[in-house]
C-alpha cells in the first residue's frame, strides 16, 4: 500500500491543496485590487497542517499569516517561513523580546501592556503591532475612543512600537439577520476615526463577512473556515456566489473482517446485538483520534457504499456493519468522497451536535496527515514519528 508512507497504522486524514488554492483564489477574485488576505492558520491550520496550508495560502496570494498564539507563529518561522505573521490573541508582555526577535506581530489592546513591554526591549529592538478594538465580541480589545487614543499615544511616542494595523472581530457576520454586525462595523468605523493616523493595514472580516459584506473590507480580511471549503454556517450556505471545495477527509482500512450470527454482540458493554447473519468489520480509529463515542451510529462509505458504525467505539478501534463481506484492507471514508457518495464534514457536525470548524480541530495528532496535489502525494505528517 504504497500511499501510506511514513505511518504504521491504517488510518489517516487527507488534506486535498488544491481545494485550499481554489478556495484562497476565488475569495482573492471577489477582493477590490489593494484589500489583502490573512490567511488564518492558527490550531494547526484547523487541524489541516500549518506549513502545508501556510504555503498553499501564500502561494494562492494571501499576503499575511494569522495564528492565535505566539507559540503558532514561532512554530511556522521555525519551518521557514518568512511571511508577516499575526499572533491574534493576547501574548505576555515578558515575551515581547522573542516576538521581536521573530519578527512575529503582536495583537494589543492594554496601556498596561505596553508600559510593561517597554521593560523588556532594548532601544534598537521591534516590534509591530496591531491594536485590537472591541466593537460587541466582548473578547479582547479597546472599547472606546478614549482607550484607543491612550494606547496609539503611548505607542507613538516610544519608537519600539510600531504600529502595523488595527481591527475588530464581528460576533455574528455568518448570521442572516444583519443588525448587530451593522452595529459593530459603525462602532468600529467610529472609535478608529479617533486616530491621529491610520496604520497601514485596517481589518475587520472573518470568512463569513469577506463573502457577504464589502462595506467591511477595509484593506485586508481574515480569512479561516472558507480557505478550508466550509461554510461559516449553515443559514449562509445559500448566500456564497461560488463553490468551496472542501480540503480534509478521512480514511481508514478494514483491518478484521468477520460473520456474526444472530445473537453476537459487539464492544464495550455488548450493547450491540446482530439480530440477523451479517458482517462486520473493524477499523483502527477510535475517540483517542478525536472519533468520539457520540459518532456511535454514524454513517461511513465503504466499497462506495454507506455502512453504519455499531457498538460503542473504543479508544482505538470501532466497528462498522458492512453490507456485504468485504476483504481486509478495504478503503473506509469517514469524511470525504467514495463514488457517487459523500459524507461532509457537517454530516460530522450535525451528528455530534456542533459547527463544522470543530470538526477537523478535534481530529488528534495520532491521525497523520497526507497532503495531495493535482491527485498527488506531496507530503505526509506522522506527528508521532517526527516526520
Ligand atoms: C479565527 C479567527 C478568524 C477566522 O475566522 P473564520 O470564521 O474561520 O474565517 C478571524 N479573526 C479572528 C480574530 C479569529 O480569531
Amino acid at each position: 500500500m504504497e500511499e501510506q508512507g511514513y505511518f504504521y497504522r491504517d488510518t489517516w486524514a487527507e488534506i486535498d491543496l488544491d481545494c485550499i488554492a481554489e478556495n484562497v483564489t476565488s475569495v482573492k477574485r471577489q477582493l477590490p485590487q489593494g484589500v489583502d488576505v490573512i490567511a488564518v492558520v492558527k490550531a494547526n491550520a484547523y487541524g489541516h497542517g500549518d506549513i502545508q496550508v501556510a504555503e498553499t495560502a501564500l502561494a494562492s496570494g494571501a499576503a499575511y499569516l494569522a495564528v492565535a498564539f505566539m507559540d503558532e507563529a514561532i512554530a511556522l518561522r521555525n519551518k521557514g517561513i518568512k511571511a508577516p505573521i499575526l499572533v491574534l490573541g493576547a501574548s505576555r508582555p515578558e515575551d515581547v523580546k522573542v516576538a521581536a526577535e521573530f519578527t512575529i506581530t503582536l495583537t494589543i489592546f492594554q496601556k498596561e501592556w505596553l508600559k510593561k513591554a517597554q521593560e523588556y526591549l532594548l532601544t534598537d529592538e521591534r516590534v509591530s503591532l496591531h491594536i485590537k478594538v472591541d466593537t460587541g465580541m466582548g473578547r479582547l480589545g479597546v472599547r472606546s475612543s478614549e482607550e484607543l487614543k491612550a494606547v496609539e499615544q503611548m505607542i507613538l511616542a516610544d519608537e519600539r512600537f510600531q504600529l502595523e494595523g488595527i481591527y475588530t472581530h464581528f460576533a455574528t457576520a455568518d448570521a442572516l439577520d444583519d443588525t448587530y454586525f451593522r452595529q459593530q462595523l459603525a462602532l468600529f468605523e467610529t472609535i478608529i476615526s479617533a486616530l491621529t493616523k491610520r496604520p497601514k493595514y485596517v481589518h475587520s472580516s472573518n470568512s463569513a463577512a469577506a463573502i457577504r459584506f464589502p462595506k467591511a473590507y477595509f484593506n485586508a480580511v481574515r480569512l479561516g473556515i472558507a480557505m478550508y471549503g466550509l461554510t461559516p454556517s449553515i443559514e449562509m450556505e445559500k448566500e456564497i456566489p461560488f463553490q468551496l471545495r472542501e480540503a480534509f477527509s478521512l480514511q481508514s482500512r478494514l483491518v478484521h473482517v468477520k460473520k456474526l450470527q444472530k445473537g453476537d454482540k459487539v464492544s464495550y458493554g455488548a450493547t450491540y446485538e446482530s439480530d440477523q447473519e451479517e458482517w462486520i468489520g473493524t477499523i483502527p480509529i477510535g475517540y483517542a483520534d478525536g472519533w468520539i463515542r457520540k459518532l456511535q451510529g454514524q454513517e461511513l462509505l465503504v466499497g462506495g457504499k454507506r455502512s453504519t458504525i455499531v457498538g460503542r467505539i473504543c479508544m482505538d478501534q470501532c466497528m462498522v456493519r458492512l453490507p456485504s463481506y468485504m476483504p481486509i484492507g478495504t478503503k473506509v471514508t469517514l469524511i470525504g468522497r467514495q463514488e457517487d457518495q459523500f459524507i461532509s464534514v457537517n454530516e460530522i457536525a450535525a451528528k455530534l451536535e456542533t459547527i463544522n470548524y470543530e470538526v477537523p480541530c478535534i481530529i488528534t495528532n495520532r491521525v497523520p496527515r497526507l497532503y495531495k496535489k493535482g491527485g498527488k502525494i506531496v507530503d505526509i505528517k506522522n506527528y508521532l514519528l517526527n516526520n
